[in-house]
Formats: structure tokens, C-alpha cells, sequence
């Protein structure tokens, strides 16, 4: 049985994904208009000047958009965030990496540097699902870890480097790069994916590097010993073709397009200021109505650590989020499901900066009606 909500209350686009996440239709056209009539893109080879200019747009505009510090370079690849974290794992990584998980990105990440045969057990700073883990400084370790917003359960996390003399400090921003405040001279990589703030479609891995970064690079791959480095996984060798604005191996030419439009969008409304804020608006709307709410309470305790871009909303046990999400499904409201795995009661919202601030009160409207409705 359908339950239809009055379409005045309903948003003027209903996706409201945590990734991929909404794109936005000028994105969509500009996959259309890419090149010009005799020289269109889509189609053509990505090792000639039209799909490189792409490439060197989105370098050049996330340089712009993160006021890149001296020395460091946007280098990229394919695979996502989930290939990245092997390319770490296989070129950053010297002995022991620390990683703070707060969710499964994180613990992700921790799996992987403990999957490989050539490094040491990793140091693990864990926290319950709805709060920060933070870095600890350790002598042990040459790499630290952590995500900046953990998709997973809707926790962010400020980008400070811990206390230490080497150690390389790895962001995994790949929700919240674009949408959340950086200083990237406190990292060492800021790395992320086109399919959530840039609604793109997945597929890249991009990462901001510092020199130590590259330096640390360098050194690892040439070290020898038992380690195996896959050409795939090399840092230095995306880093070799990045300085030519390309790839290693085919990219989707399609998501370079719609990454490249996001990035000049993001710069043409006020850059990082003006996205972060638009998303801690949107943010304020969502966690305040659910604390106006006697059935509903945002799953992040410290209202610190809510993320800005990824909500995420217990509704009381007596309300059955589930058949919430589903009727929202039914009535073009996409995609506000919990993390699979986090197994609770809960809406989670995509609030992303091409999601319209408007919307996300609407979709609240809309949760009010169904939870009145159903009651
Ligand atoms: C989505 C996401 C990933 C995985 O990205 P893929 O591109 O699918 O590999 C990793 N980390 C975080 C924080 C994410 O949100």
C-alpha cells in the first residue's frame, strides 16, 4: 500500500544519497557539451589534449578550492577510495600504521594494512559507532589514519596532525572533501572519491599530497625486501602520469567531466566557505528538527562531532524506520536507508552542496507527515 505524500510538502528533487549522491543537471549536460561538435570527448582518447585538458581542470581546481600549500600535488588514479587505500597500504606505508575507526570506512582501511604480509600489526584507536575515535601519538607507527567524516554512521572529525616527529598523517576525506573546513597543510593526504561532494560517479581516487608524501612514496617503493608493489598501486607511478594530466590506465571519461564541472561550480559559488557552510545550514535544519522531535534523536551524542554532510537520525523503536524509508522510496525520496551493517533504526541524509537547503527541510516535512500518518 502506497502512502502518498501531498506533493507540496514534497522536495524539488528527491535524492538525498550518501554516494553516489545527487548530480546535478548542469553536470548531466556537460557531458553532452563536452569538446565541441568536430571534437567531442566522450569517446575519444584519453591520452589527447581534449580529455587531458579535463584532467587539468580538476587538478588545477582542487588545487584552487583546497588553496593547495606549496609543494603539494593532486595526483590520481583508478579505483575509488577502496583502491587507495591498497596504494597506501603498499607505498606509504613503511612498518606499523595507527588508524582511528569510528565506523567502517575506517576499519576498512585498518583491515587492509593488516591484510598485508610485509607490515606489522597496525595500532588501533577505536570508538563506538556515534562518536570520534582521535589519534593517539605513538613512536611505533610511521603513518596515521583517519576518516575525516565517517559515511558510515555520520560522525566527522577535525584534520589535525598528532603530536610526532615522521609519521605521515592519511585523511580519508571521501565524503567530506569539498564540503567540510580544511587546513591541508595539516595532512599529509587528503584523499577522496567523485561520487559524494563532486556528485560524480564513483570509480577515481583523487588525493592531495605533500612533499613528505611523495618523499615517504619514493623511499617505500624503492625499499625492497619482501614487499610487492603493483605497478596499480604505485604512488609514484600515478604521480609520473598525473604531472601529465592522465592516468595509468583507461579512466571513465564521463565522471572526469562531471567531477570537472562540480569542482568550477563549487569554485563559481565562493569556494570551500561558501560549500561548507551551505551544508552546515543544511545540517542545522536536519539535527534541529530531530531534536524538536520527541520520536526522533540525531545518532551523533556530541553535537560537535554531527557531520555537516551526512545526517544521521534514530527514530524511536515504536516507529519503523524501514517502512519510513520505503514509503519515502515509493514517493521519490531516494536513498536515506542506514549504513547496512550499522544495523539501527535510523534515517541517514546525503547533504551534500548540490543538495538545495530547501530540500532537506522538506524531506523533514515529509518524515512528520509519514510518522503522523502511519501513527
Ligand atoms: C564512500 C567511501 C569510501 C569508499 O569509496 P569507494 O570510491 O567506493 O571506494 C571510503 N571512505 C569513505 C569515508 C567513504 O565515504
Amino acid at each position: 500500500m502506497t502512502l502518498q505524500i501531498p506533493s507540496s510538502l514534497l522536495p524539488s528533487d528527491g535524492r538525498f544519497g550518501s554516494g553516489p549522491s545527487k548530480v546535478r543537471t548542469a553536470q548531466v549536460m556537460a557531458l553532452g557539451t563536452a569538446g565541441d561538435p568536430t571534437r567531442p570527448l566522450l569517446g575519444t582518447s584519453h591520452r589527447q589534449a581534449g580529455v587531458k585538458d579535463v584532467v587539468r581542470r580538476v587538478r588545477t581546481g582542487l588545487a584552487d578550492l583546497f588553496d593547495l600549500p606549496d609543494g603539494y600535488e593532486v595526483v590520481l588514479g583508478n579505483g575509488g577510495s577502496t583502491a587507495f587505500w591498497e596504494v597506501a597500504t603498499a607505498s606509504l606505508v613503511r612498518e606499523r600504521a595507527q588508524h582511528a575507526t569510528f565506523g567502517e570506512f575506517g576499519a576498512k582501511f585498518a583491515a587492509a594494512t593488516r591484510r598485508a604480509p610485509f607490515l606489522a600489526d597496525p595500532e588501533v584507536v577505536e570508538a563506538a559507532p556515534g562518536s570520534v575515535a582521535y589519534l593517539s601519538p605513538s613512536d611505533a607507527v610511521d603513518v596515521y589514519a583517519t576518516p575525516h567524516n565517517e559515511t558510515s554512521t555520520g560522525a566527522m572529525a577535525p584534520v589535525r596532525r598528532p603530536a610526532g616527529r615522521d609519521q605521515l598523517l592519511l585523511t580519508d576525506a571521501t565524503s567530506g572533501a569539498g564540503a567540510l573546513p580544511v587546513d591541508v597543510r595539516e595532512t599529509d593526504v587528503y584523499y577522496f572519491g567523485p561520487q559524494k561532494v563532486f556528485g560524480a560517479d564513483g570509480g577515481l581516487w583523487l588525493a592531495l599530497c605533500s612533499p613528505a608524501a611523495l618523499e615517504r612514496a619514493a623511499e617505500v617503493e624503492s625499499s625492497g625486501g619482501d614487499r610487492w608493489v603493483p605497478e596499480f598501486l604505485s604512488l609514484t607511478t600515478a604521480l609520473e602520469n598525473s604531472r601529465q594530466d592522465q592516468t595509468l590506465n583507461t579512466p571513465a571519461i564521463g565522471t572526469l567531466v562531471m567531477l570537472a564541472d562540480q569542482v568550477e561550480w563549487i569554485l563559481g559559488q565562493g569556494g570551500l566557505e561558501w560549500s561548507s557552510g551551505r551544508c552546515a545550514g543544511s545540517a542545522a535544519t536536519l539535527y534541529g528538527w530531530a531534536e524538536s522531535r520527541e520520536w526522533a534523536t540525531p545518532f551523533v551524542a556530541d553535537p560537535a562531532e554531527r557531520s555537516t554532510v551526512v545526517g544521521t537520525i534514530d527514530l524511536d523503536p515504536a516507529i519503523d524506520a524501514s517502512a519510513v524509508v520505503g514509503h519515502l522510496r515509493e514517493n521519490g525520496v531516494l536513498d536515506v536507508f542506514p549504513y547496512r551493517k550499522l544495523g539501527r533504526n535510523q534515517i541517514r541524509v546525503g547533504m551534500f552542496p548540490a543538495v538545495e537547503p530547501a530540500d532537506v527541510a522538506a524531506l523533514t516535512a515529509c518524515v512528520d507527515y509519514l510518522v503522523n500518518t502511519l501513527d
